[in-house]
């Protein structure tokens, strides 16, 4: 029946069907949003206040200190998706963090290039380490957990699924990684701006210091408040 079909059918159909799937894929293993593989938080378009979330990911580094005196200046916490193999190698830091009254969360202990092609195996060890190594470090085990590059894919939907994260996402990237200025940053991050909106930042980078001052001014113009991941869905960022 379906070779009837097929044969019936013009050649370049079945090549369409064949693209088609492999763009949906793509776009899945590319965009958290998307929901594709696995249930992630990206934003909230529930919340009941004019709050948004700033998170910041790859830390904690040297110039992690420098992100932490802008944010207890302006009295704003955030959501820190922190490197297993970086809190090792910057424990007091990562400390300095929590002491101020931000959250730890966790983002793979390589951080690897190759990380979307671990097993599932590897995948949980390496979430699984993180979680150790944050505790050994600050006492706290984090619930919550974002993959390196936003990527999702089969393999870390059952790694997720078994060590029972949340997994969260963002919905305004900053390229702040990529984009060598402020002003472009900012404009990326502050467009279109709305309650809920999660913000991704690395607090790795020098200039992410500048952006996050201007962007703390933002939210004061426009009357918006901040508010940490567990927060924002009114979820548990520790076990
Ligand atoms: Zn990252």
């Amino acid at each position: 029946m379906v070779t009837i079909l097929f044969n019936k059918l013009p050649w370049w159909s079945l090549a369409a069907i064949v693209l088609i799937w492999i763009l949906i894929t793509a776009y899945g293993v590319a965009n958290i949003r998307s929901g594709y593989f696995l249930k992630s938080l990206s934003y909230n378009p529930d919340t009941k206040r004019r709050q948004i979330a700033i998170t910041f990911d790859d830390g904690p580094s040297q110039n992690t200190l420098k992100i932490l005196d802008v944010l207890n200046k302006y009295n704003v916490k955030g959501t820190f998706f922190c490197i297993g193999k970086q809190v090792k190698l910057y424990p007091d830091i990562t400390r300095e963090i929590i002491a101020k009254g931000h959250i730890i969360a966790n983002h793979t202990y390589s951080h690897d290039k190759f990380i979307d092609m671990y097993t599932t195996k590897r995948f949980t060890e390496e979430i699984i380490t993180t979680d150790t190594v944050i505790r050994e470090v600050s006492g706290k085990i984090p619930l919550l957990f974002r993959p390196p590059y936003g990527i999702t894919n089969p393999n870390i939907a059952r790694a997720v699924k078994k060590t029972g994260h949340h997994v969260i996402g963002w919905n305004k990237r900053s390229f702040d990684t990529t984009i060598p200025s402020e002003k472009v940053i900012l404009n990326r991050v502050t467009k279109n701006l709305k309650p809920g909106d999660i913000i991704l930042l690395h607090d790795t980078k020098f200039i992410t210091i500048a952006v996050l001052e201007q962007l703390l001014l933002f939210l004061q113009k426009n009357n918006y408040t901040t508010a940490t991941i567990d927060e924002l869905f009114s979820i548990q960022a520790y076990a």
